[in-house]
């Protein structure tokens, strides 16, 4: 049996709102109302809701799955110690439900397994299924009741040579369609520019990575409310993929260039006005705990500094069905020296760190 939380205070300027308030946190939630005996631990600062990594694989590793739970939750612990107090997995190859109900681990939305066809993405981390197999499979994963299904929307043919669209429409539509019906919304990883037109118009929820995004189809984007989920220090990672990739010059030479387009093209969406979140595609080629480094990198991007947080904590928090630092809602804040609104790089310095009414890090 485990003793009851003690309850907690906090004072500081509550973001988004910008006022000096005094928060309270008891049995895991927020009031707004004075408890009697909180202990105060974190005064003057700048109160944040929760960060949020909306592209994280807690269960890869950059060899293949995680393996054990202690392993995940070490991942998970990364993501939380650096302010990712909520999860969006964007697919895992290991069952993840054990981590869901750990006082000391982020919140987790999961998203089953990735969808792709044989040979069209990264040995053992996805289903893979034809065309004709994939809304029954889009069941499955909505089934399996993460509330996101992730489907690989292109990948390297090696036929070709070059980045190819995984999927007719047809099979998209129905597969999409099929996820909604069930509640869930779906996921797509994408670089390229050919798939993103039936991705688009298939209904998809969110667009991952999203370096093929230009020209009409932003405005698309931008009526349907796609989400758009740029991975800027995932994708940072292209020229040192294909770096090896002499076998397939037009895709090496395609993947430099999406690079090279990725911020300008990222921009683009965002005056477009195309919803953006903070993901950090951590798990595969991508260290975890650096959402603050992504929050970093779509301000310099040209997203506005306060922009960039909310696409990394309360936008994103609300765009996956969780309330910001309002009574009543999950006591799950972090606390910073300074504002962050003001100066992005206190992201890497957090006064307190509070998951469930917990102070889960207090850094030396
Ligand atoms: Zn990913």
């Amino acid at each position: 049996m485990t003793a009851p939380e003690p309850a907690l205070h906090v004072r500081g300027v509550v973001l988004p709102d910008g006022e000096e308030r005094d928060l309270y946190a008891v049995g895991g939630r927020l009031t707004y109302e004075r408890v009697r005996g909180a202990e105060t631990v974190a005064r003057g600062g700048w109160v944040v809701p929760g960060l949020v990594d909306a592209h994280c694989h807690v269960g890869i590793l950059p060899d293949g799955p995680v393996g054990g739970l202690d392993a995940l939750a070490a991942q998970a612990h990364t993501d939380r110690d650096a302010g990712a107090l909520l999860i969006r997995d964007c697919g895992v190859p290991v069952d993840t439900r054990l981590l869901l109900d750990r006082p000391d681990l982020p919140r987790i939305i999961r998203a089953g397994r990735h969808l792709a066809r044989p040979k069209r993405y990264l040995r053992g981390l996805g289903i893979e299924v034809e065309p004709e197999q994939l809304p029954a499979a889009a069941e499955e994963q909505a089934r399996y009741g993460g509330g996101w299904v992730k489907l690989v929307g292109d990948w390297i043919d090696r036929d070709v040579g070059d980045l190819a669209p995984l999927w007719p429409a047809d099979a998209l539509h129905a597969a999409v369609a099929r996820a909604h019906a069930l509640g869930a919304r779906v996921a797509v990883h994408v670089f390229g520019e050919e798939a993103l037109g039936d991705l688009l118009a298939a209904g998809v929820d969110s667009v991952e990575h999203g370096t093929g995004l230009s020209g009409d189809l932003l405005d698309a984007m931008a009526r349907r409310g796609t989400a758009l989920v740029p991975t800027l220090v995932g994708v940072d990672n292209f020229p040192g993929i294909v770096g090896g990739a002499s076998k397939y010059p037009a895709y090496a030479q395609r993947m430099r260039r999406l690079h090279a387009a990725a911020r300008p093209r990222l921009r683009a969406a965002y005056e477009a006005g195309i919803p953006i979140y903070a993901g950090t595609d951590a798990g595969g080629g991508v260290e975890h705990g650096r959402v603050g480094d992504e929050i970093r990198a779509l301000h310099a991007a040209g997203l506005p500094a306060e922009r960039a947080l909310a696409a990394g904590s309360w936008a994103a928090r609300s765009w996956l069905g969780l309330p910001g630092l309002v009574e009543g809602a999950p006591a799950d804040l972090i606390v910073y020296p300074a504002d962050p609104r003001a100066d992005l790089s206190v992201l890497a310095q957090p006064t307190r760190i509070v998951l469930r009414g917990r102070v889960v890090h207090r850094p030396r």
